[in-house]
């Protein structure tokens, strides 16, 4: 009976390989859990995320959960997040990355989150934004103090896919308005992202926190595309 309830509010279907789940499993069954592409980023300085950041914003350490790979359990989890609305999903990632990275944040005393916005138009189509529900995760699971209401996004950009790195960081450049900047002084923010590429969209929201507030910056992202 309370397995049948238990399943009406989680998916009863690991979202990777379809298999039904038991009922100590949630979104992901144990084969797909361990078969995770993780990059393990934050055990390793200098790290892939780390190189395409390094001279573009100041920040102190980055990493991503997983690597992007075309038709791996990145790609379907990244789907579900985005075209099926799974922000339960995102949320869960979320605690499950919180886990593995807690060391890490104690380390470098990371104390509050960012997740980088979505515009409102686009926020409005999609019903949620992924990167919230996934930052969300890890700060209730590692009581980190939640900054992303101060943080605006004002203009819609394209689809960023066949333009040139320079072409984008136009694109996203100062399209990001901090309305409490005072929330920002002296602490050590993770920016929070779903997905890294050029990592053009993190270097526009963090240079302008980093313009306005005496704060340390540290990055975060579910995927790693490199
Ligand atoms: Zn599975």
């Amino acid at each position: 009976m309370l397995g049948n309830l238990l399943n009406l509010f989680y998916p009863n279907l690991c979202v990777s390989c379809n298999q039904s789940l038991v009922q100590t499993e949630r979104y992901l069954c144990l084969g797909c859990l361990i078969k995770l592409p993780e990059t393990k980023d934050h055990l390793m300085k200098e790290n892939g995320v780390e190189k395409t950041l390094w001279g573009r914003i100041p920040f102190e350490r980055a990493f991503s959960f997983l690597y992007f790979n075309q038709k791996g359990i990145t790609q379907k989890l990244l789907h579900e997040l985005k075209y099926k609305g799974n922000e339960e999903l995102a949320h869960f990632l979320g605690e499950l990355y919180a886990e593995k990275i807690r060391k890490t944040v104690e380390n470098h005393g990371i104390n509050a989150i960012l997740a980088i916005p979505l515009h409102k138009n686009k926020l409005a189509k999609r019903g949620y934004n992924q990167s919230l529900a996934f930052a969300n995760g890890i700060s209730q699971t590692l009581q980190l103090e939640d900054l992303s209401e101060y943080v605006e996004r004002m203009k819609f950009t394209d689809t960023q896919t066949k333009k040139s790195r320079a072409d984008r960081w136009t694109n996203v450049h100062s399209v990001f308005t901090i309305h409490n900047q005072n929330c920002f002084e002296n602490k050590h923010v993770l920016v929070v992202d779903d997905v890294i590429t050029t990592g053009a969209t993190i270097e526009s929201c963090a240079n302008e926190i980093a313009k306005l507030a005496k704060c340390r910056i540290s990055v975060a992202s579910i995927a790693f595309a490199a």
